[in-house]
């Protein structure tokens, strides 16, 4: 299918799992896309190098969403390579999960900064590029918005206020054409959940045990959804959060 033929897109941090999935449905899907990674360059280039091998179009460009000026040069990057922007993908994002005793002020702004400030620095350099034609944002929350875990203060704090944006931006982009929407994943087997020690862990098999559809999911579980909510078939979509994390944290 071509459902995002002729359309440029962005994906934060697609590197790695849920991004890079992302970003190889989108290609397939007919848009120009543009991987952003913070420090993985050879991940990003064997991203950009399975697309083209499959005749799609990307590049990769270095950016730290947490850094203005870094996020400036990824929507200038674009703006040169492809003239316009339509899709922003915010999925660049870290969890740290650690009792609230442990060391905070370090992990507090690290995630904060990337998790929703590398949001906002980068939803205001997609108006930029959208200009009058309108656009679409997809943001990459986290299950642990609507049900934090324990450990997990700071994380989804970072998370609920990433959807506190996805709603609050949908009505301020009304009369714009501008959709803005939240997936909220579950556990998805990604490297970042890999070294974290989700996946293999007791905690995975409690959370697989009480997961409707039974397993932990992947990134290609998310990528599906997003191309939906990239795609027209979404239309009157916006401000919406949606979970996709095998019903465990359906709502
Ligand atoms: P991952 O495997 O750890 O990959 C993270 C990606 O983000 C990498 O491409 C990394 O780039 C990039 N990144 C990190 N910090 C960045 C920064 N400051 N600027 C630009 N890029 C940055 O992550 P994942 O598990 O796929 O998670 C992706 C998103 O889904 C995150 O927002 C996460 O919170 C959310 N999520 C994940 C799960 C899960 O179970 N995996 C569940 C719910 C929500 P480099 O490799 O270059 O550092």
């Amino acid at each position: 299918m071509n459902r995002l033929n002729n359309k440029v897109a962005i994906v934060t941090g697609a590197s790695k799992g849920i991004g890079a999935a992302i970003a190889k449905y989108f290609a397939a899907e007919g848009a120009k896309v543009v991987v952003n990674y913070a420090s993985s360059k050879e991940d990003a280039e064997k991203v950009v190098k399975a697309i083209t091998y499959n005749g799609g179009i990307a590049i990769a460009v270095q950016a730290d969403v947490s850094v203005a000026a870094d996020v400036a040069k990824l929507f200038e990057a674009t703006k040169n390579a492809f003239g316009t922007l339509d899709i922003l993908v915010n999925n660049a994002g870290i969890y740290q999960y650690a009792p609230i005793e442990e060391a905070l002020e370090e992990s507090f702004h690290r995630q904060f900064n990337t998790n929703v400030l590398g949001s906002l620095f980068a939803i205001q350099e997609a108006l930029k590029l959208f200009g009058e034609k309108g656009g679409n944002i997809i943001n990459i929350s986290s299950g642990a918005s609507n049900t934090p875990l324990p450990t997990g203060a700071v994380y989804s704090a970072t998370k609920a206020a990433l959807d506190a944006i996805t709603i609050s931006l949908s009505k301020e982009f009304s009369g714009r054409n501008i959709r803005i929407n939240s997936i909220l994943p579950g556990v998805v087997e990604t490297e970042g959940s890999h070294s974290a020690g989700f996946i293999g862990s007791d905690f995975e098999a409690k959370l697989v045990a009480t997961t409707p559809l039974g397993r932990t999911g992947q990134p290609d579980d998310i990528a599906k959804v997003a191309v939906f909510l990239a795609s027209d078939e979404a239309a009157w979509i916006t401000g919406e959060k949606i979970s996709v994390s095998g019903g465990i944290y359906g709502i």
